[in-house]
């Protein structure tokens, strides 16, 4: 494509292919995947973005899928700078941004300490992209100044206990990643910080692709229709008053 990077063997870039609707791709992007050896991506990729890596590409999966677990950080970062060590144009794939809670700071900075030359292509987040979809602008002058991005598990899979609640509480808007298993005390820790229990909360599942799903509840609520309507992950879970305009703008991306 004009104008944009030669592909350089022996490099990694790490790039963010968005949410899923292959539309979403940054032109990096497309660039990057015209021009890759090999492309290291995960679960979150789906088969769309995938089709449009060049011929005779090398595509390895280090996801999770199934139950069977990935291959830990430490081996993901060995096999890139393997791969870039071996002469290729080495395209690391991640689901969104690579920099939101994505660990692409820690691939990078193994490539740092590998001396690995390297670029990073942001993606459309879900937490902003993925809502949009499901017609949720995370900001509006009228309703917040502000937006908290959260996880809702750590390393152990549990609610991450350095959160600070009061803090977050006071957010405009509560975007949270990876929060459906732990919804209950999350919505708990909130409501106890002072948030009110009939807060707006808007639960959108493979936002961007056809299979999208949103359900419409409350802080207090959230836990159990979560597990009535049996939507599953990947899902962004927003929390506040900016929720009510979905009706209004009646837009869905999907
Ligand atoms: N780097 C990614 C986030 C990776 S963490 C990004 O910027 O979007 C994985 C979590 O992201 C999922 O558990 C889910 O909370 C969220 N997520 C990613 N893609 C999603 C999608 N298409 N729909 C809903 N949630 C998504």
């Amino acid at each position: 494509m004009k104008n944009l990077p030669i592909f350089p063997a022996g490099e990694v870039w790490l790039v963010g292919a968005g949410p899923g609707d292959a539309g979403l791709l940054t032109l990096h992007a497309v660039n990057a995947l015209e021009q890759a050896d090999v492309v290291v991506h995960d679960a979150l990729v789906g088969a769309d973005v995938l089709d449009m890596a060049r011929d005779g590409v090398e595509l390895v999966f280090v996801g999770k899928r199934g139950g069977v677990t990935s291959p830990k950080q430490p081996e993901i970062n060995r096999r890139l700078i393997a791969y870039a060590k071996a002469g290729k144009r080495v395209l690391r794939l991640k689901g969104g941004d690579p920099f939101m809670f994505g660990r692409g700071a820690e691939e990078a900075l193994d490539l740092v300490a590998a001396n690995i030359p390297f670029r990073i292509i942001p993606g459309i987040t879900a937490g902003i992209g993925g809502l949009a979809y499901a017609g949720v602008p995370v900001t509006s002058r009228e309703v917040n100044s502000s937006v908290i991005f959260l996880t809702g598990h750590d390393k152990r899979g549990l609610s991450p206990d350095n959160v600070d609640w009061a803090a977050t509480a006071k957010a405009g808007m509560i975007v949270m990643y990876m929060a459906m298993r732990n919804m209950h005390e999350i919505a708990g820790n909130l409501v106890a910080a002072g948030r009110p229990a009939d807060d707006p909360v808007v639960v959108v599942s493979n936002a961007t692709l056809p299979d999208m799903q949103v359900v419409e509840t409350t802080l207090e609520r959230a836990a159990d229709d979560i597990a009535a309507s049996g939507i599953g992950a990947p899902a962004i879970i927003s929390i506040g008053r900016g929720n009510l305009l979905r009706e209004a703008l009646n837009w869905r991306g999907v």
